[in-house]
């Protein structure tokens, strides 16, 4: 498996998404335990997940299948609400998505959105949970590069470690000022949707796609994917349910792209020209 530095670390290329996981009936669930596991096994060591997902079912699926892990192995990530955002509730949040995780720690706690609660607030609430040991560091989800700004303002606000944002070949935006700003700041970037969460309603499948796709003999889900990879500075978090996407996702880390193949994907799914209004999911 490929890796990246990410969050100061070494880690592999794809993480595990899991919205909408643990939702289902007991075959959907065995399938849904059965790809993580497969990911886990073959080289993934980051999963994405939220109090939001399920209202917990996802952090319990999880929960369930990290029990056969080396906990310290897996970098977890979860994120609490925006109405969670004061000190107080932002303690009680990550106290029950451990409990659901079957942890005593976090790598990494998101603010899921931006809310009513001041930055301040929130940063002062996350540094005591880094201080009492529940969670190792802190980032934040759905920022662009004014909300970073404004982030950085804040007394401790510079110790954000992570930024995650819709990232696909058809949400190009972030790559206008967000990861710039990111990358001279020392802020690690993951990009959620690499499929466009549904594979259609987001993101406009156009023939170049399918066309490429089968010239190099791979899915246009390994081409979505590996494109977002392609310049191996960021982390893209796949969700899959099934063992056999799984496999398809894990190669799709090695498929290359050659400079005519990116300048033609261009010409149809062109780079962001300004800074427009951050696309979310
Ligand atoms: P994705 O873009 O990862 O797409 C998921 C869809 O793609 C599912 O329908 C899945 O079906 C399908 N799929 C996955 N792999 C393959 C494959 N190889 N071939 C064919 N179909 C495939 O969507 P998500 O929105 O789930 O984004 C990924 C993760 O990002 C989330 O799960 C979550 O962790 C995070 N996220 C974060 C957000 C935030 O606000 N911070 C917002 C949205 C997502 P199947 O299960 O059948 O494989």
């Amino acid at each position: 498996m490929k890796s990246i530095t990410f969050n100061h670390q070494n880690t592999s290329a794809i993480g595990i998404g899991t919205w909408h996981i643990g939702e289902g009936n007991n075959v959907r669930t065995e399938d849904e335990m059965a790809a993580m596991r497969f990911g886990l096994d073959h080289g993934i060591n980051v999963i994405d997940t939220a109090e939001m997902y399920g209202e917990g079912k996802s952090e319990t699926l999880i929960g369930n299948v990290l029990k056969d892990y080396h906990r310290n192995d897996i970098q977890l990530i979860s994120k609490f609400y925006p109405y969670h955002a004061t000190p107080k509730l932002i303690e009680e949040s990550l106290k029950a998505s451990l409990k659901r995780l079957q942890t005593d720690y976090l790598d990494l706690y998101l603010l899921h959105w931006r809310g009513k609660t001041p930055l301040s607030e929130t940063v002062f609430g996350l540094e005591k949970m880094v201080k009492a040991g529940l969670i190792r560091n802190w980032g934040v989800s759905n920022f662009d590069r004014s909300d970073l700004e404004e982030l950085f303002s804040v007394t401790d606000g510079e110790n954000c470690r992570i930024n995650e944002d819709l990232y696909n070949i058809g949400s190009r935006g972030i790559e206008y000022s967000v990861l710039p700003w990111q990358k001279k700041n020392h802020i690690s970037f993951i990009g959620y949707s690499p499929f466009g969460s549904d594979g259609g309603e987001y993101l406009k499948i156009k023939p170049v796609l399918t066309d490429m796709a089968q010239q190099k003999d791979v899915t246009v889900y390994q081409l979505l994917l590996a494109w977002v990879l392609k310049n191996h500075d960021l982390l893209s978090i796949p969700k899959t349910s099934s063992v056999e996407h799984m496999q398809s996702n894990l190669e799709a880390v090695d498929i290359d792209f050659t400079k005519d193949e990116l300048e033609l994907l261009d010409k149809y799914y062109p780079k962001p020209k300004h800074e427009g209004q951050l696309e979310v999911i």
